[in-house]
């Protein structure tokens, strides 16, 4: 190792790092103090940009007050102040002053952009955004996720240091909020921010803000643990200084010039201790732990070659993270010896560099210049530190397992999530692109599945909105809709959505075809004369070969059994009849016409037998329905359907000549009505023939005519008849046949009109 010219550098004993500025003095900061602050660790500051923040904050926030009673703008000062600290830029400290602006004051992000440039106004827009999250009631488990939102949100790490010297502040000044919102704040705190501030390094931000918290979360914990670590402290006081006096003398023998510091453990990570080892008071060894801080790396191991040939070791308790760094980049040896007094000492060794990484995280690389008068030399500096930043952070959702580091690897991170919130503030993470009915999905299957609307921050939206990090959606759902549309499978983006839409659809397709199935063969029984039964039925499920009385319905309505097949299962002497038109009750003269012009004989099956007519409303795309593809069918027109293995019904005007197709399968028919909602109207395929003479523009006049009663056009085909004629078959969609009557009266009015009469396929 290159000893001897590194620690010639670094010659220097390593002093106590700069903390995180704390404030005792009861008078608001001057301007002139914040300037200075600012200016001790960056000359170059631009005191202008500075000054007009201060004062447009100060005017900003007027005679709002705290709820100490101090002017409220000696918050924002005192945030600003904090930051002072960790040597943050320009940007971040006018960030600081302004961040309640645009939340409590009349201040906008637009005249922030015009006065101080949008980099700031971004920041402060951030953290208004933060703001309103404080608003939203949370549950301890959505801890983590609510630390990814922050982050998520937070994309520029400036945001997030602000929000963390924002809430130690409040932290700071708790003692004048009502009991109940101190120990929400609390609560937040030790659930959110303390270990966010962990997470990212700045361990002495987490010890201020658990040291604010505990009081506030458990009083007599607190009290007890601190008056036994006080108890101790007296106690050991001699000791400490002489374990620190040994350890600085038996290095400093060995040329390694170091900087030791005992340091106490906090009551609240004492008591976090106790709580998840289950352990007593008593069995906790290390109450107090040493940071050995030398110059170079090398000098870390010779430290440790020091300590471990001068003191017994304690088994099990040494962890190089300098060889591996823990995620958040945390570098240092730790171990424990027997020391003087036969006292366990736990100990820390790193560098300087180290040192201030595990104390500031973060805060130890901002070391941020304004970009206008940065060198180049300062500019690639400031980007190694933001590429560094953006690495941590890209490792803060990790937690600290690998399982749980390659799960969210997975899920590419929280920089492919959004986080949205229920009107009672529970918290819901999506991916990103996600829709409102994601959204419902990851509420509830039900609620998803029932969804016919929703609301996005108070305001109906589109279901296929994109939702947007710390959206708050309302999900409006009807009990009446039965499945979820199937193609919505294919606009949703979380597979859970996905998959519970497929299922949904399956089953209500599956639940059409098994109503329609029994329907079938309750109305075959009817006609037979047999009486139908669900136990009877169910006695033949095993000459059916079908484990439930739903699947041979669903098998029936699908085509797969015939419905005479299952009747002849209950009824072994079962025999299939032929039902006459007669017996149908059909309106006749049609009939009759239709057989004239066809000259055949037409049987149809019965159809009014006491079996209740199967509704039909229009055509959706998940029933197993669909029109005649030739003429169509519209309300008005009588109708029946035939029943297609695989495909389910096609429904027919009982006047189509396509039904002399399937006379001879009587089980195929079925008996339709139409079941039309007045209130959303629907259009009904149909076919219109016109015969028309060549004319140029005919064809427009004609689709005039249609598009003016509010119909659609389809399809058009022509045929050419002669030189003089065309014949014209148009599929157009009407409300009914009402509507179709009237507009091929109106066809037939045109002068250019030979013929328009109804096509039925
Ligand atoms: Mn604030």
């Amino acid at each position: 190792m290159r000893g001897a010219a590194a620690r010639d550098g670094a010659n220097a004993t390593p002093a106590p790092p700069a903390r995180i500025a704390k404030r005792a003095a009861p008078q608001m900061m001057r301007q002139y103090e914040l300037v200075e602050r600012v200016k001790k660790y960056n000359p170059s500051t631009n005191e202008d940009l500075l000054n007009r923040a201060y004062v447009y904050a100060m005017k900003a926030h007027g005679e709002q007050k705290r709820a100490s009673g101090d002017p409220y703008f000696s918050h924002p000062l005192e945030v600003a102040a904090i930051l002072t600290g960790l040597n943050v830029d320009d940007a971040t400290i006018v960030a600081a002053l302004l961040h309640d602006t645009i939340e409590d004051t009349e201040a906008t992000r637009a005249e922030i952009d015009r006065m101080f440039g949008g980099d700031i106004g971004a920041l402060v827009e951030g953290l208004t955004k933060l703001k309103r999250l404080d608003l939203v009631s949370r549950e301890a488990k959505q801890a983590e996720n609510l630390r990814k939102l922050l982050l998520a949100i937070a994309a520029d790490v400036r945001v997030l240091l602000i929000k963390l010297a924002d809430r130690l502040h409040n932290m700071r000044t708790l003692d004048y909020v009502p009991p109940e919102a101190r120990r929400r704040a609390a609560e937040e705190t030790a659930d959110i921010y303390a270990p966010l501030a962990g997470r990212i390094g700045m361990h002495e931000m987490r010890e201020e803000l658990e040291g604010l918290a505990f009081p506030q979360l458990n009083p007599e914990a607190c009290a007890v643990i601190s008056e036994r670590l006080a108890t101790l402290a007296a106690r050991d006081r001699d000791l400490i200084a002489e374990i620190e006096r040994q350890l600085t003398r038996k290095l400093s023998d060995r040329g390694i010039a170091t900087f030791v510091e005992g340091r106490r453990k906090q009551p609240y990570s004492v008591w976090r201790k106790m709580e998840r080892k289950a352990l007593g008071f008593e069995q906790l060894s290390d109450i107090v732990g040493f940071r050995v801080v030398v110059p170079t790396l090398a000098e870390c191991y010779q430290a440790l070659g020091v300590v471990h040939t001068t003191w017994p070791v304690v088994p099990g308790r040494f962890k190089d993270y300098i060889s591996t760094p823990k995620q958040n980049d945390y570098r240092s040896i730790h171990t424990t010896v027997i020391g003087p007094g036969n006292q366990r000492v736990e100990l820390q060794i790193r560098t300087q560099e180290m040192h201030e990484i595990a104390e500031y995280g973060i805060a130890a690389h901002a070391n941020y210049k304004d970009g206008a008068d940065a060198s180049p030399d300062t500019l690639s500096r400031e980007s190694k530190a933001y590429a560094w930043l953006r690495h941590t952070i890209e490792h803060l959702a990790d937690g600290s397992n690998p399982e749980e580091f390659l799960e969210h690897t997975k899920l590419e991170l929280f920089h492919d999530q959004v986080f949205c919130f229920t009107p009672k503030g529970t918290l819901i993470a999506l991916p990103r692109g996600a829709t409102p009915i994601d959204f419902a999905y990851a509420v509830h299957t039900d609620i998803g599945n029932h969804t016919v609307g929703c609301k996005i921050n108070g305001k109906i939206a589109p279901l296929l909105s994109e939702l947007e990090n710390g959206d708050e959606v309302e999900i409006l759902t009807s009990k009446a809709l039965l499945a979820p549309p199937a193609a919505w499978e294919s606009l949703v983006v979380s597979g859970k959505a996905r998959a519970a839409i497929r299922r949904a659809t399956r089953a209500a397709v599956r639940n059409q075809y098994a109503g329609l199935g029994r329907r079938i063969v309750e109305r075959l029984c009817g006609r037979a004369k047999r009486e139908y039964s669900d136990e009877r039925l169910t006695g033949a499920l095993p000459r059916l070969a079908r484990a439930s009385i739903e699947d041979v319905f669903a098998a029936v309505g699908r085509g797969e059994i015939k419905a005479s097949d299952t009747v002849r299962a209950m009824y072994p002497d079962f025999k299939e009849e032929r039902a006459t038109l007669a017996a149908a009750g059909l309106p006749e003269g049609r009939w009759q016409g239709l057989k004239r012009a066809r000259a055949v004989k037409v049987k149809v099956p019965a159809l009014s037998d006491a079996a209740p007519a199967i509704p039909i409303r229009g055509i959706n795309s998940d029933l197993p329905v669909r029109f005649a593809p030739e003429g169509g069918a519209v309300p008005g027109d009588r109708i029946v359907g035939i029943l297609s293995p695989g495909e389910g019904i096609t429904i027919y005007p009982i006047h189509s000549p396509a039904l002399m197709a399937f006379e001879d399968a009587p089980e195929r028919w079925l008996d339709l009505r139409w079941d039309i909602d007045d209130k959303t109207p629907q259009r009904f395929p149909a076919q219109v023939l016109i015969e028309s003479v060549n004319e140029p523009g005919t064809l427009a006049q004609i689709a005039q005519v249609i598009a003016e009663n509010d119909a659609n056009i389809d399809n058009i085909r022509m045929t050419r008849l002669s030189p003089d004629f065309t014949s014209l078959t148009i599929n157009l969609e009407v409300y009914d046949i009402k509507h179709l009557t009237a507009i091929i009266a109106q066809l037939r009015a045109k002068p250019f009109v030979a013929n328009a009469t109804r096509h039925n396929g």
